[in-house]
């Protein structure tokens, strides 16, 4: 694996629960470098701007990216969590089908929810690694968030052989891991992995506020293999 470049794959805007302006995220952006940036806006209703949200989001970079477009890739992109094991979704199809990228995400547990208290430790590893399986599955995710970091940040570690295990089925489906210095700490043994198995990267920092934007490509460039 050569140079990783300077990519933001996880970033929201005040179009979901994000504090600034696409104009404020991309001109931050801008100022650190980012060749790419993707954004990805929450889908959950209670996050985004009510009826509508997602034309108009649509339409914003769809203008706002011409101005930065020598120097900056800007996509239309969503954080899609997943509802259950069927593979279903929580977005319309014509979000979908709209949005250049497609983060899937395990947020509430499907069959379970969001209300971790009192969780049985093992069942929430097996839906958090079922539901990441299901998404690398589903033919419209690019990329899937955070494994594991449901179990990470609420419950307990995610076992590093499932992480594994994950990388492995998203290695031989062609899609993306990410890797999120917010979820995934210290991050030299996941990355080590995702080398190991030559998987496609995704480094999303899970921005909410510009200054966020670029933390993972910060945390992710300078760590080197370990030798073999
Ligand atoms: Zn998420
Ligand atoms: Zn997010």
């Amino acid at each position: 694996m050569g140079r990783l470049p300077r990519w933001e794959y996880h970033a929201h805007s005040n179009f979901s629960d994000g504090s600034a302006s696409l104009v404020d995220c991309i001109a931050a952006a801008r100022a650190k470098g980012i060749e790419r940036l993707i954004f990805t806006e929450h889908t959950e209703p209670e996050l985004t701007g009510g009826p509508g949200w997602f034309g108009r989001y649509v339409e914003s970079i769809s203008t706002l990216r011409w101005a930065v477009a020598d120097e900056m890739e800007v996509v239309i992109g969503l954080e899609v969590p997943l509802v259950d094991f069927s593979g279903r979704l929580m977005a319309a199809p014509e979000m979908l089908s709209g949005a250049e990228f497609i983060l899937g995400a395990v947020h509430a547990l499907p069959g379970h929810g969001w209300n971790l208290e009192g969780i049985d430790p093992a069942l929430a590893i097996d839906l958090e690694y079922r539901g990441l399986l299901t998404l690398i599955d589903h033919p419209m995710v690019d990329a899937i968030a955070h494994p594991g970091g449901v179990c990470n940040r609420y419950v307990t570690p995610f076992p590093m052989e499932l992480f594994e295990a994950v990388v492995r089925h998203a290695t031989a489906c062609g899609k993306a891991i990410e890797l999120n210095p917010a979820y995934h700490q210290p991050m030299a043994p996941y990355l080590e992995i995702c080398r190991r198995h030559g998987v496609l990267l995704s480094p999303g920092s899970n921005a909410h506020h510009p200054h966020e934007i670029g933390l993972a490509w910060e945390v992710l460039h300078p760590l080197k293999p370990s030798p073999v």
